[in-house]
């Protein structure tokens, strides 16, 4: 197989950037039916590997090769030969060119059954386990409008016109579009306001090859409607100190119900990151509230917190029931974020303590622990695979019950030994990413500790990505 060669490809997987996998249809010596993973298909001499962008796990399709290496390739999508069973028009009109849904145009059904596959498939692979308790996927009744953030990268088209939208998938060419239907409506509201107030002011959007031009992103929080309206955060980042004509941005955004915080975040800095260190605050409070069951939740700009809040309540609710609280425990919540997971266990805990590498984060767990009245929770900035390991040597902590919920890299492994030293009762992972919590659990388990329950849960519908709680049980 060679650059620009015309074949058939039947698609079997998704790759971890969404992206179809598949394999030259007629490859002498395997039926499809007999191969059941990547690996036995490529040992198996099934061909290459082919990636290819647009299509979904049972199409059959044509494609032209674009470029190969030894054991894979990519290729463009020429036309659909046979549909997969699964396929249905996307609802979007940009679903294929952004990056942001890989998967819209599978039927939402199948694209659970996917991604309990996925987990599945990773435990067994690359965990090890070969029969994991695996509970049923918690799905979305509705699977768009979900997202509470959105960040918009601002430019301009061939034509010199102002656009927001997201960048196409694996570049950074932006992709038109103020309402994307994974947000919420008002994000096109608010964009309009940004957009219109740099035409009349001549602002000019950031331009990534020259480093020059003022506006880059403009990120946009919503809090839940059950506070009708939910609180609105606009944060606009710049590449540089000041916005011409702010005041009178900020009295067109003002106008619009519920909006809460206009800030200008700066990043002068010439890299992918989206968000620079300083804000500047411009107008409202440094923060919007939002609620997760009956805690009220602080958000700085510079927070994490969950983009999903319907799915959110559901995966603390499991992480909760995993962690079997009397209140008697002692519990440490590592990677805590605002401290949301740790205020929820607290509820039924004797003590929590919460461990964030982002200081803003930390400052709001604390700030959020103190208004829901909650006083069993104390909070450490730092990084875990730091604070963990000291206060295990130093104060000789111990701990009932340890939460985890890292970024797709997963934990460190000095976090992985102080728990095996700390040796909880429980372990509760929540994971972003199947592949890296398939290893750490085979690394815990190898150090004595038995998956008891596994269930993927949905927090990003139309893309590739599942979250998953896990527990873990100390046998001794
Ligand atoms: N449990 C929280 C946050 C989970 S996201 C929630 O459900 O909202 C992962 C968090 O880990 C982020 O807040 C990120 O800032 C933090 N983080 C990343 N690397 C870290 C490290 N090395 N130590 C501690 N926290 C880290």
């Amino acid at each position: 197989m060679k650059k620009d060669d015309i074949i058939t490809v039947r698609i079997e997987d998704f790759s971890s950037e969404g992206l179809g996998v598949g394999y030259m249809e007629n490859t002498p010596g395997l039926s499809f039916a007999d191969a059941d993973s990547k690996t036995a298909n490529t040992a198996a001499g099934r061909g290459p590997v082919l990636f290819v962008k647009d299509t979904i796990i049972g199409d059959v399709a044509e494609v032209k090769v674009m470029k190969m290496k030894k054991t894979y390739g990519y290729a463009r999508l020429l036309r659909i030969i046979t549909p997969s069973p699964d396929r249905i028009e996307a609802a979007c009109p940009v679903a294929r060119a952004c990056g942001g849904c890989q998967i819209q145009e599978m039927k939402y059904e199948a694209q659970l059954r996917f991604k309990e596959q996925k987990v599945l498939a990773n435990l067994q692979r690359i965990g090890g386990f070969a029969d994991p308790p695996m509970e049923p996927i918690i799905g979305m009744s509705y699977p768009f409008r979900y997202r509470n953030k959105a960040q918009y990268p601002i430019d301009r088209d061939k034509n010199g016109r102002l656009i927001a939208g997201f960048y196409a998938g694996r570049t950074h060419t932006v992709i038109d579009c103020r309402d994307c239907l994974l947000g919420a409506k008002v994000n096109k509201t608010i964009l309009d306001i940004v957009l219109n107030h740099m035409e009349t002011y001549e602002i000019e959007p950031y331009d990534e090859t020259t480093g020059k031009g003022l506006v880059r992103h403009v990120m946009i929080r919503v809090g839940k409607e059950n506070a009708s309206p939910g609180q609105i955060m606009v944060c606009i980042v710049i590449n540089g100190s000041s916005l011409p004509e702010s005041g009178r941005l900020v009295k067109a955004l003002r106008a619009i119900p519920g909006m809460t915080c206009i800030t200008l975040n700066i990043n002068r800095e010439r890299t992918n990151v989206i968000m620079g260190r300083q804000l500047k605050l411009l107008w409202g409070k440094e923060y919007i509230e939002d609620t997760i069951g009956n805690i009220r939740f602080c958000i700085s700009p510079l927070s994490f917190y969950q983009v999903n809040p319907l799915q959110t309540e559901k995966l603390y609710a499991k992480a909760l029931e995993y962690a079997e609280l009397t209140g008697r425990e002692t519990v440490w919540d590592l990677y805590c974020g605002i401290g949301t997971i740790s205020l929820f266990l607290a509820q039924k805990a004797r003590a929590v303590y919460g461990v964030e590498i982002i200081p803003d984060a930390i400052r709001d767990a604390r700030r959020n622990a103190e208004r829901n009245g909650i006083t069993n929770a104390e909070f450490f900035a730092g990084k875990a695979e730091e604070v963990l390991p000291e206060k295990y040597e130093k104060d000789g902590i111990c701990a009932d019950v340890i939460v985890v919920d890292p970024p797709r890299r997963g934990c460190d492994m000095s976090v992985l030994n102080t728990m095996l030293k700390i040796a909880p009762k429980r372990i509760v992972y929540v994971s972003c990413d199947s592949a890296t919590l398939a290893r750490d659990l085979n690394y815990l388990c190898a150090g004595g500790y038995e998956l008891k329950k596994v269930c993927p849960t949905e927090m990003f519908a139309n893309s590739v990505h599942v979250e998953t709680v896990c527990l873990l049980h100390k046998p001794f």
